[in-house]
């Protein structure tokens, strides 16, 4: 399983970080030990004071392709979960500085907090009108709509297969909207899917 994720797919968020909008998603990885399922606490790693939560839809690949072509990118994605693409943005911002990639800065281990149910894509009834939020503590952090995408899930399904073949069980962050901020020990982080939340966890 492989885990894809989007940069700067949100055009409010790409603003707040005062970054250039893309012509192309920006793409980058995380390896499979980024994950952590069952609302396992997430563990406050010693080489970064400044870790960022990013609420992200995630597409769970469903059908083995490349070069898939846009009209048909809808069938190879099945469901869709919630995840955080936690992001150690001190380090993140070192290497943006100096051009280079941002494997520690986003892949660390426990740095993809995923939700276990992914709801059939067929429960939807318009992918492009899909509602989520982040709550750190209760309080409203992070509030998005699929229809505020740069690049819509076929879009990125079509582009990522491009480079990289794609593989039943591979997962794709699609990108975070506005209201990423950093997150301290003893914060408890919930995410919904419309109104169901999907994933709860501690900062530990
Ligand atoms: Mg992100």
């Amino acid at each position: 399983m492989r885990i894809f994720a989007i940069g700067r797919n949100y055009a409010e968020h790409i603003k707040e970080l005062n970054n250039e909008r893309p012509d192309e998603p920006v793409i980058f990885t995380k390896p499979d030990t980024a994950v952590l399922r069952n609302n396992a606490p997430f563990y406050y790693p010693s080489f970064s004071t400044d870790i960022h939560h990013e609420v992200e839809l995630v597409l769970r690949i469903c059908k083995e392709g490349k070069n898939i072509e846009l009209p048909f990118a809808s069938k190879y994605y099945d469901s869709i979960g919630l995840g955080i693409d936690f992001t150690a943005r001190d380090l993140q911002q070192k290497a943006k500085e100096k051009g280079l990639p941002w494997d520690i800065a986003k892949g660390f281990n426990g740095s993809a907090p995923l939700s276990d149910k992914f709801v059939p894509v067929a429960e939807f009834k318009n992918l492009s009108d899909i509602n989520f939020r982040l709550e750190v503590d209760g309080v409203l952090k992070q509030q998005g709509n699929t229809s505020l995408m740069l690049f819509s899930f076929d879009y990125i399904i079509s582009y990522l297969s491009k480079f990289f073949t794609l593989r039943t069980g591979d997962l794709i962050f699609t990108g975070t909207p506005k209201g990423v901020g950093p997150v301290k020990v003893g914060n408890k982080l919930s995410a919904y899917l419309e109104n169901e939340k999907l994933l709860e966890f501690e900062v530990k």
